[in-house]
């Protein structure tokens, strides 16, 4: 850019600095002031010249030689001064002016009459030449000019003189006249060479100004090229320098390339190398994959195996097994007795418990005899077993209710024997003392959860109801209607799946949430208890739980149903002392317990009839108990000693049912 600027400046200063020059060089050649120029001689030179092309009549010089001599005028002198100052005036490089060294009349003609550069060619030429005609006599004295002399200057003034005759020498008169007219055309001709003499000197002023401002202006320009000139150096030095940081930069960027295109080379390497690693990986888990899916299909078939052989172990166990539990002796019963008196169990023997009576003896006051009853069943815990203890016996029932098997899960014993501690657990209930119900329904989430990464999803259904003088109630419900009647009926034709009418079925995701009903179910029976007297014990509560279990992968579907179920008091009631409700109540209790026990009679003597329909109870169960369900039954025993004959029917009860052998189980799948 800088370049280009000085480019243009110094093309327009060429062209200004040629302008000007054509200007003075015009300038001299038109103006008077070239004549600084001009000596003396070259004007005497070039005048020759003129004389030859003047039409004017040139004066002879021997004419003027004998006007001189005869006159006694000294025009030379006033010629010569006129002419001196005019040449002086010249050299020194100032316009001839009128007032410059002339003094005399002709040296006032003369000076004004050179004005232009031909006419003062002539009049210097005149003048010199009248000077050096004039020098060679110098001196001789001249007083008054003569016509001759007169004319003689006219003519070398280039005016022509009066009148084409020549006068006769004696008509003075004449001569005088034509002198008088003569001289009145000089001084017209002297005015205009006085006028033109000034527009020649207004224009050389102004050329002279013109030239002054062309000169500052060329100054000016010099002096802005040598200001361009010097950035332009300063320029060139910066781009010289620019030019080696280049030249540095290339360097580096050629060594960075290289060790860049080194990185790169490396990293391509690394790149391979790492491609060559993640197709070894992907075939790796190609394999792997292949691997887990047979894995699948083993553990899939395996679980299978599982199911099978567990149920196998159920089957052999018995579908239907008897579990006894002796609770421990309340704080309130510890008075007096330090230990429970007339229960003892087999220290080798989980299986065994006898109970004690010592009678007075018929032979004699002073001996007593003493009564033993066993029993054996599949397991008997002592009152020191723990919740977690007996639920550890009963979960692999529970886990084959995922499976697809019916699973029904009761507890008989007289009332104040447990029953209620057993299957829910106690009011002020805890994580360690929770009962068999929450722990069932833990446990089936947490099953299902893990049987996900199988395939296996669940739905789960709850419902709680109680059965209470053969009418159902619906212990999920706080305020029931009223006339509302649950009735059990078959869900459909095609099916064997019972349900009942109007009761609140609730579709359950987390175990919380069937903490909560399981919560509501019990607050509902302590309303009814309080309103009816110790009613809950006098009532059977069926919490049940409907599986419908899935797997999508292997197309199959499994139902099961898991009842958990708490049973009126078993006692006995004294009929004779037994009126109204109360005989009414004992009648329905020893109805349905009785009907309990001839279903569980039947279906091992395999008779062709059960009789399920002879209690609300026994119909709900109908699934639940024989040959397609699973049965666990729990007695509970008092460990009092005036409940000794309570407990000793309860453990008939319960032998009779344990030596049941109720078919084989079957899973309920497609
Ligand atoms: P049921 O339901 O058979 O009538 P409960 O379950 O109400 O009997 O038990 C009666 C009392 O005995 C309750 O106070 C209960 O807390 C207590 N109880 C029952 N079994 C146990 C046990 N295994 N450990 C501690 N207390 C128990
Ligand atoms: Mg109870």
């Amino acid at each position: 850019m800088a370049k280009a600027q000085i480019c243009d400046l110094q093309q327009h200063l060429e062209v200004t600095q040629n302008l000007a020059k054509k200007r003075k060089n015009d300038s001299m050649e038109r103006s008077p002031l070239t004549d600084r120029k001009i000596n003396v001689e070259t004007v005497a030179d070039s005048n020759k010249n003129q004389a030859q092309r003047s039409r004017l009549p040139q004066p002879s010089l021997k004419r003027m030689r004998l006007n001189t001599t005869v006159d006694n005028i000294d025009p030379a002198v006033v010629v010569k001064k006129s002419v001196c100052s005019a040449a002086s005036a010249s050299s020194k490089g100032v316009s001839s002016r009128p007032s410059i060294g002339v003094r005399s009349q002709y040296g006032v003609g003369l000076a004004r009459a050179i004005h232009g550069t031909e006419a003062r060619s002539r009049a210097v030429n005149c003048a010199a030449t009248v000077a050096g005609v004039i020098g060679k006599k110098p001196r001789v004295a001249v007083t008054a000019p003569s016509i001759v002399q007169t004319a003689a200057v006219l003519s070398c003034l280039g005016l022509p003189a009066v009148g084409s005759k020549k006068r006769p020498a004696w008509d003075l008169k004449g001569q005088l006249s034509d002198m008088k007219v003569q001289l009145g055309n000089m001084k017209t001709r002297v005015c205009e060479y006085t006028s033109k003499l000034e527009m020649s000197e207004l224009q050389s002023r102004q050329l002279h100004e013109s030239m002054d401002q062309r000169d500052k202006q060329l100054d000016a320009a010099r002096a802005h090229i040598n200001e361009l000139q010097s950035n332009l150096k300063a320029v060139e030095l910066l781009l010289k320098d620019r030019e080696v940081e280049l030249a540095k930069c290339q360097d580096e960027n050629t060594a960075m390339q290289g060790v860049l295109e080194n990185k790169l080379k490396m990293k391509e390497m690394e790149l391979t190398q790492k491609v060559t690693c993640i197709e070894e990986q992907q075939s790796t888990i190609a394999e792997q994959r292949d691997m887990i899916v047979e894995r699948d299909e083993r553990l899939h078939c395996a679980e299978q195996e599982r199911r099978r052989l567990h149920n196998t172990v159920q089957e052999l166990k018995g579908n239907i097994r008897v579990i006894c539990r002796v609770r421990p002796l309340l704080d309130s019963e510890r008075e007096g007795l330090s230990e429970i008196q007339n229960v003892q169990f087999s220290a080798s023997d989980e299986k065994v418990i006898i109970l004690t009576k010592s009678e007075e003896s018929h032979t004699g006051h002073d001996r007593k005899d003493e009564f033993k009853y066993d029993f054996s069943f599949d397991h008997v815990f002592q009152p020191i077993a723990t919740q977690k203890d007996v639920f550890e016996d009963i979960s692999q029932l529970v886990q084959s209710a995922l499976d697809g098997y019916n699973v029904c899960i009761f507890a008989y014993g007289q009332t104040g024997s447990g029953k209620t501690f057993t299957m829910e657990g106690p009011d002020d209930m805890t994580c360690d003392t929770k009962g068999m119900i929450p722990r069932a329904v833990d446990q089936i989430f947490s099953t299902a959860q893990e049987l996900k990464t199988m395939g296996w999803t669940y739905k789960f259904t709850a419902s709680f109801l109680e059965i209470y003088n053969e009418t159902i109630r619906d212990l999920l419900v706080t305020k029931p209607e009223k006339n509302v009647e649950y009735e059990i009926k078959l869900l459909n034709n095609k099916s064997k799946q019972l349900h009942v009418t109007n009761l609140k079925y609730v579709t359950v995701t987390m175990k919380d949430q069937v903490h909560n009903l399981i919560a509501m179910a019990k607050a509902n029976r302590s309303v009814a208890k309080t309103a009816a007297n110790d009613h809950s014990s006098r009532s059977h509560s069926v919490f049940q739980l409907q599986i419908e279990g899935s797997n999508s992968d292997r197309d199959l579907q499994c139902t099961s149903t898991l009842s958990l179920v708490d049973l009126a008091g078993s006692e006995r009631l004294d009929k004779s002392q037994s009126k109204g409700d109360r005989l009414r109540e004992a009648q329905a209790i020893n109805t349905s317990l009785s009907c309990l026990g001839h279903v569980i009679m039947s279906l091992s003597s395999k008779e062709s009839h059960i009789p399920y329909r002879n209690s609300k109870l026994t119909y709900l169960l109908q699934n639940n108990l024989g040959g397609n369900s699973k049965t666990l039954m729990f007695v509970n025993l008092s460990p009092l000693e005036e409940n000794f004959s309570e407990s000793l029917n309860s453990l008939r009860f319960a032998n009779k049912v344990n030596n049941c052998v109720i078919g084989t189980a079957q899973v309920n799948r497609k």
